[in-house]
């Protein structure tokens, strides 16, 4: 026992934790893993998989109690993530951005009267939460969006496409940001805006590289009109309202990316345990166990990072260069892992309807959203920096 006080941290998860985690993986491997191939085939989205994920209360754990959630927090939904993820990336980013982005974010910001009036259909999955920032001229930066709210006497009037939305053509809640002034950064708002607002249509569905059971669409808003209780924090303050969010969400997809390299990294282990000698001894070879072993010591790093990130956010602590490292990690390790995993099974990774095609397929798209990888290195360079 060293003699200096205090601990960083038991690096293991106990009690309470351990058993979500292992309900997580149970519902995981139960609901979403024997469907995940097919979902992704069809281009399906697993309704009624998500309907059941709701009903067992994993759509709820960033809702505060009061609101019939279960404030389970952001180190929870990290570890229910990678369960998720590990069996279906497309139904684990469908619970990310509904948990991380749009729940999350109406906890936080919304006026008790609207949590009040949305929160208990989006604990039951009545409703599913989408996120809506980027348009056609307006991806990585956030700040350059047109799309407009206008005051009109009790109301805000919303117009304007957003592109490439997850979970749009699904949703029943969609947190908007729109502009509502000329300064770039300080004209941006946030709002929520639900199916039935009159005004509120789905546009294009994009056909995509991976997360093919994932629908993204274009969300159309003309002429929308919503209560002035709908605004979320104060006018003005979208831009901060959306990178805030945004690191929450940044956990969510490192925590995707986790998932997605265990899977692939279980595929190589699962190849290699098979290759023995005449005598029936390990017989893989040493290159294939070196990258196993790579492998999977970044993937023990990237949790580390993505927890240590999440127990700070969960503490209310900022913490965008810690999230962003995760993500930086995570997603890097997904795409490498899944590239080992289909050059090592060789002809049953390269195919068509093989798992390790699906994760490089759905690892790609990692290092893209909620901050492409370059964007995620200069969040952390700013964080390196502000810290010298
Ligand atoms: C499957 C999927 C789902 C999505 N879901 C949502 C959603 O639910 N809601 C939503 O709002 N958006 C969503 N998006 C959009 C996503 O957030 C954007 O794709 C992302 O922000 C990148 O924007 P972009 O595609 O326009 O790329 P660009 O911004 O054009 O970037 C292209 C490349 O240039 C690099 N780059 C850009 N600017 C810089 C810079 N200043 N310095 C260095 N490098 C730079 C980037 O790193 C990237 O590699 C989704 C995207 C995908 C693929």
């Amino acid at each position: 026992m060293s003699a200096l006080e205090g601990q960083i941290s038991d690096f293991e998860l106990t009690g309470a934790l351990a058993e979500f985690r292992d309900r997580s993986r149970a519902f995981a491997e139960k609901e979403l893993l024997p469907h995940a191939a097919a979902w992704d085939r069809d281009t399906e989205f697993p309704r009624e998989a998500v309907q059941k994920a709701a009903d067992q209360g994993f759509l709820k754990i960033t809702v505060p109690e009061e609101y019939g959630g279960s404030a389970l927090g952001n180190l929870a939904s990290c570890i229910m993530l990678e369960e998720f993820n590990a069996a279906c990336p497309s139904a684990g980013v469908t619970v990310s951005v509904h948990n991380s982005l749009a729940c999350s974010l109406l906890s936080k910001w919304g006026l008790p009267e609207v949590k009040a009036e949305c929160f208990p259909k989006l604990v039951t999955g009545e409703w599913l939460g989408a996120y809506c920032l980027s348009e056609a001229g307006s991806g990585s930066d956030a700040a350059a969006l047109v799309c407009t709210a206008k005051e009109d006497g009790d109301e805000w009037v919303l117009d304007g496409p957003k592109l490439w939305i997850t979970t749009g053509s699904e949703a029943g809640l969609f947190i908007v940001f729109a502009r509502t002034g000329e300064d770039r950064v300080k004209g941006i708002s946030a709002f929520v805006v639900e199916r039935d607002h009159p005004g509120v249509s789905i546009g294009k569905k994009e056909r995509k590289l991976g997360l093919k059971a994932s629908p993204t669409v274009e969300v159309l808003l003309e002429n929308v009109r919503i209560p002035k209780r709908n605004l979320l924090g104060e006018v003005g303050n979208g831009f901060t309202i959306a990178l805030d969010t945004l690191d929450g969400g940044r956990l969510g997809i490192a925590s995707q990316s986790l998932g997605i390299a265990r899977h692939a990294i279980d595929l190589i282990k699962a190849h290699l345990a098979g290759q023995v000698d005449h005598k029936g001894r390990p017989n893989a070879s040493q290159a294939h166990q070196y990258t196993l072993a790579d492998l999977s010591t970044d993937l023990d790093a990237a949790r580390f990072l993505t927890w240590r990130a999440a127990t700070l956010r969960d503490r209310d602590i900022r913490c965008s260069g810690e999230a962003a490292m995760a993500k930086l990690k995570a997603s890097r390790l997904a795409n490498e892992a899944a590239r080992a995993a289909v050059s090592i099974l060789g002809v049953d990774g390269a195919s068509g309807a093989s798992a390790a095609e699906r994760c490089l397929r759905d690892a790609r798209i990692t290092e893209i959203y909620e901050g492409a990888t370059d964007i995620q290195r200069l969040v952390i360079a700013r964080s390196v920096l502000a810290s010298s």
